[in-house]
């Protein structure tokens, strides 16, 4: 390959946009696509030189880049979809097919599949770092394939992000990612509660954090997201939750770690429940927030009950069994159910 390569960037929405222009300030030649045109309108606008075409986009390109929702918007792009021919056809026999999208595992191992079984190479390369990272080109990249095609878009990469990380083969980027925001999510809400049993207790949020933070409850949720407003003024929770890493991102991540859990047989009990309190969350207006807000429906919630289970004199929450104390599962366990 040569040493800065044509790319095609598919998908130039929050996250491919600003990724697509950091790779036109580094010196690559880009043709950028997107089916929705105000995205292509966009993508103009900040000198990203756009084709009016998949088909068009690919053919030339050395890299084809795709930034997409889904691992089904992927397969369905590389396979094409309603008669019309996909990337892996349209695109040039031994061209690199790049999959930045955050995408289940198996679908990650297909789409290489697809791609090696049509004459090209592949990798998959999921992004950590939100579009703040996007932006400044500080995404973490974690990277599945072999190792000459890690080396072959490490460069590349390296344009968009301040840290490229070699996971394995095929798919071992997703997993690393899945793996991460399991980790995450379960350990934001287990700060959040924390935090709301300290408040319960009595316990100031700045105690707390002290304690926490240098003691074995120390992690990322706390120290650097921490949900409560005071103790790290740059999280999320100073300026009313705005994301940050979206609730609705979270979701849909850890339902991505939540099928991989079933498929493998993982005798997982945490992760699971994390993703149906984020689903909740999410669906319950937490979807654009910083996941970090997950404190405020526990809070919220919380505030319904006393030690025993029952409403507090003055309160406006709910007897347990009414519709807002069903809406967290983990809740309904906890008030003294015979279960
Ligand atoms: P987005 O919805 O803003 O952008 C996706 C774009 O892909 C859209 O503009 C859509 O029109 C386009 N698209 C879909 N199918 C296409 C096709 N066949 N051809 C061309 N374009 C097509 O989503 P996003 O926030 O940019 O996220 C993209 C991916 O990155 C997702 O998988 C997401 O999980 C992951 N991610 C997002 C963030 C974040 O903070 N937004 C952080 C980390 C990872």
């Amino acid at each position: 390959m040569p040493e800065k390569q044509a790319i095609a960037f598919l998908g130039l929405g929050h996250m491919g946009g600003p990724m697509a222009v950091n790779l036109v300030k580094g010196g690559y030649a880009v043709a950028g696509f997107d089916v929705v045109p105000a995205a292509l309108d966009a993508a103009r606008e900040h000198g990203i030189p756009v084709s009016a075409g998949a088909a068009e986009t690919v053919s030339g390109a050395d890299v084809v880049l795709t930034m997409f929702p889904s691992g089904q918007h992927v397969l369905d792009a590389y396979l094409g979809t309603g008669g019309q021919p996909g990337l892996l056809a349209a695109a040039a026999p031994g061209t690199m097919f790049l999959d930045c999208s955050t995408i289940n595992v198996d679908e990650a191992r297909e789409a290489a599949r697809l791609a090696i079984d049509a004459g090209h190479r592949a990798v998959d390369a999921p992004v950590s770092g939100g579009v703040v990272g996007a932006e400044a080109g500080t995404l973490t990249f974690m990277v599945g394939g072999g190792p000459e095609d890690f080396e072959a878009v490490r460069p590349l990469l390296e344009v968009m992000g301040k840290r490229v990380v070699h996971c394995g083969g095929h798919g071992a980027g997703q997993a690393a990612k899945i793996c991460n925001n399991l980790i995450l999510g379960a350990s934001m809400i287990a700060v959040s509660e924390a935090f709301v049993l300290g408040e319960k207790l009595g316990l100031s949020h700045q105690a707390l954090f002290d304690v926490a933070s240098a003691a074995s409850g120390q992690c990322w949720a706390l120290t650097t997201n921490c949900p409560v407003p005071g103790p790290v003024p740059t999280s999320p929770a100073n300026r009313d939750y705005q994301p940050g890493f979206a609730g609705a991102l979270m979701a849909k991540d850890l339902k991505l770690a939540v099928n991989a859990l079933r498929g493998t047989g993982v005798a997982a009990r945490v992760g699971p429940l994390a993703a149906e309190i984020y689903d909740m969350f999410a669906a319950e207006g937490g979807a654009a927030r910083d996941f970090s807000a997950i404190i405020t429906d526990i809070r919220d919630k919380s505030a319904a009950r006393d030690g025993a289970g029952n409403k507090p004199a003055g309160s406006a929450g709910s007897a347990p069994g009414t519709a807002s104390n069903k809406a967290t599962p983990n809740a309904a366990q906890d008030d003294g159910s015979p279960e």
